[in-house]
Order: structure tokens, then C-alpha cells, then sequence
């Protein structure tokens, strides 16, 4: 997948600023295409609605992803995929990611997740969620 610089900094940033919680968004763009890749054209933040344990889990409401969903539509790009971070855990799914994964996202979701070690030093990944593993393979990351 490419990404923005711009946006890919403003992930990075928006991981640091919410520490020592995970921040969750969505990742609005172009889909995957014969011989093109996905491309990140905006980062939507979202509130993460998670109440009890936000330090490791990050929950996305319907009527949020509904709103960003029309913003997308009248912008002329689709949700393809979504970000979250983890406070001083690795950049990379959780199991737990994995799982909710499985139930609500479908095959060529893109996801990211974002280590932010101590608050300061932020640490990008990409992943693609594939239904024929129900898991996330790593995704190439390209800056534009
Ligand atoms: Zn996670």
C-alpha cells in the first residue's frame, strides 16, 4: 500500500498524542487495483470507544464508521482500512486483532497498527486481512 507522507505523520502523531491509550481511525483512499496499489489518501481520527480497558483494546462505533462512510462517498473514496495503536506492545496484530478481524472485516482490508513505545517513538506497520488464513499478512509500506 501508499500512503501520504502527510498522513502517515499524522498517524504517527495521533498514536503519540493519545498515549498511554490506543487510538483507533480509518484509512480513506483508492482500492487496490489491476497492477496498483492501494493508496492512503486521508486518515479520519476516530474516538475510541473502548471504556474499560482502552490502554489495549480500541473499539470503532457503527454511527461513526456511518458518518465516515458518507464523507467518503462524497469525496469520491472508500474506507479501505483502518489504524490503531499499541501503547508499548509491538507493531503488529494482537491475537485479539486477529479474532475481531475475523468477525468484521473482509478479505483485502487494509489495516495498520502503530507501535508507540514510552509515548515518544512511534513505529508504523501495514497488514492486509486475508479470509483464506483469517489472518493478517505484512503489507509493504511506501510512502508517496
Ligand atoms: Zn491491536
Amino acid at each position: 500500500m501508499r500512503i501520504g507522507t502527510a498522513e502517515l505523520a499524522a498517524i504517527l502523531a495521533h498514536g503519540r498524542r493519545g498515549y498511554p491509550f490506543e487510538v483507533c481511525g480509518v484509512l480513506l483512499g483508492q482500492p487496490v487495483r489491476e497492477g496498483a496499489d492501494a493508496v492512503v489518501e486521508r486518515v479520519v481520527e476516530v474516538v475510541n470507544r473502548e471504556t474499560e480497558s482502552p490502554r489495549v483494546r480500541y473499539q470503532i462505533a457503527p454511527e461513526d464508521l456511518i458518518r465516515i462512510q458518507r464523507e467518503a462517498r462524497d469525496q469520491d473514496r472508500e474506507i479501505i482500512g483502518f489504524y490503531h495503536s499499541h501503547p508499548d506492545h509491538p507493531a503488529r496484530p494482537s491475537e485479539t486483532d486477529r479474532r475481531i478481524a475475523a468477525e468484521g472485516l473482509s478479505d483485502g482490508v487494509l489495516h495498520m497498527v502503530i507501535g508507540v513505545d514510552q509515548g515518544e517513538r512511534a513505529t508504523p506497520s501495514a497488514w492486509v486481512f486475508r479470509d483464506s488464513t483469517q489472518g493478517f499478512d505484512e503489507e509493504p509500506l511506501r510512502t508517496l
